[in-house]
């Protein structure tokens, strides 16, 4: 089964053009101008992307699919993530973490939701272990789980300056490291450990230690959050300047906006003006975490619900209200995350890559079409995919 999508403006996420794309078994066959297959005698599905800009499949390096916390009880625990509100706005890879919950919410029932949602229509990683210290396994350790577990291509959220997390010490956290880059090699994996970073007065100030102390390479760290505030967001730059890429959180609300948080178009173009290189920012959605708002005692004082529809909607800002480029918005949410993450065939528009492919209306960035591993799974802005059991419901009418 073939696609040609025809003279879509093609971000790759480098602008090269108006071309053709073609997909074959799930992968990029071919990008060129006017290929044609008319004389061979294939069925060949045609997509006319007249007035259409195409880009990598948004990847997200943090959704918490299973739900993340509920940091106001029992009823506040946030809700499972569905297939839908990631196809129908072009993200078509996730990241899982479990998220302040670890005890109520587990690693097998965030492996089973990430295949799951496999079969259903999107490519899903997992990171093994939690919030807290010693972090959660599956098997006897970290190192065996990113070894041995398909879906674990390293470890996180784990929390650090943050008054919900387990404080690790440098030596505890280099041990980490050390155990999920060793797993990562083994396995041929990147090992990453992938760090909640919270309001905490220390910073980043623990990646310093270990860095300085134990032989642990900085580029296996990467710290989300960084846009909790100005501070926190340019405390990071020595770093990125060392090769670790910074992610900043796309789902926020009005009230962390008023106390400081920058929302990730905001980071970027901040982190742009201070000319920190465009390859060293990411954007996760922190999708169906939950977004408490504390108040200086740290009582709770709100609670909302993270989207991962937040991850399109700050590319959308980031073009339309900063007027960032297209190809240094798509690195944001694809590219970035996809090279230092080591997902293979992922976040670029070049032959042989999984064919994830978004199609955009030019001017208002409107999702048209998404295909995902090579699948129709978004068609003129309407779900193709649906999750299993809407999909039953739809059958039976
Ligand atoms: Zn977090």
């Amino acid at each position: 089964m073939l696609t040609l999508i025809k003279n879509a403006h093609v971000f790759a996420p480098e602008d090269v053009g108006y071309q053709d794309i073609l997909i074959c078994d799930g992968r990029i066959a071919a990008i060129g101008s006017a290929i044609s297959l008319s004389s061979i005698g294939v069925n060949v599905t045609l997509i006319d992307a007249n007035g259409m800009i195409a880009l990598p499949g948004f990847v997200d390096p943090l959704a918490h699919i299973t739900g993340g916390g509920g940091e106001g009880g029992f009823h506040t625990r946030t809700p499972e993530m569905e297939l839908t509100e990631a196809i129908l706005y072009g993200v078509t890879t996730l990241v899982a973490g479990l998220g302040t919950d670890a005890t109520t919410r587990s690693l097998p029932d965030l492996l089973a939701k990430a295949h799951a949602l496999d079969h259903e229509g999107v490519s899903v990683y997992c990171y093994t272990g939690s919030y807290e210290f010693p972090v959660k396994t599956v098997l006897s350790s970290v190192r065996e789980d990113i070894l041995l577990i398909d879906k674990f291509i390293g470890v996180g959220e784990v929390a650090i300056a943050d008054h919900r997390g387990s404080h690790p010490s440098m030596h505890e956290l280099a041990r980490l490291a050390s155990d999920a880059r060793v797993g990562g090699m083994l396995a041929g994996k990147r090992g990453i450990v992938f760090l909640h970073v919270g309001e905490g007065r220390e910073k980043l100030d623990l990646i310093r230690q270990v860095i300085q102390n134990y032989p642990v390479p900085v580029t296996q760290f990467y710290p989300t959050h960084m846009n909790r505030s100005v501070e926190l967001l340019r405390n990071g730059y020595d770093l990125a300047k060392n090769g670790v890429v910074l992610d900043v959180t796309a789902s926020t609300t009005p009230e962390l906006v008023s106390q400081g948080e920058l929302t990730a178009a905001h980071a970027l173009a901040t982190a742009l003006e201070d000319g920190l290189d465009f390859k060293q920012i990411s954007f996760s959605s922190d999708g169906n975490a939950s977004l408490p708002d504390f108040d200086k005692h740290g009582n709770l004082v709100g609670l909302q619900v993270g989207r991962v529809s937040s991850l399109y909607s700050a590319f959308v800002s980031a073009v339309l209200d900063y007027n960032i480029s297209l190809p240094v918005a798509a690195h944001a949410v694809s590219t970035n995350a996809a090279r230092y993450l080591g997902l293979k065939r992922k976040g670029r528009l070049v032959p042989n890559y999984d064919a994830d492919i978004v199609l955009m209306e030019s001017k208002t960035l409107k999702v048209e079409h998404v295909w995902s591993r090579g699948r129709h799974v978004v068609a003129q802005g309407q779900a193709m995919a649906l999750p299993t059991f809407q999909a039953a419901k739809e059958t039976r009418r």
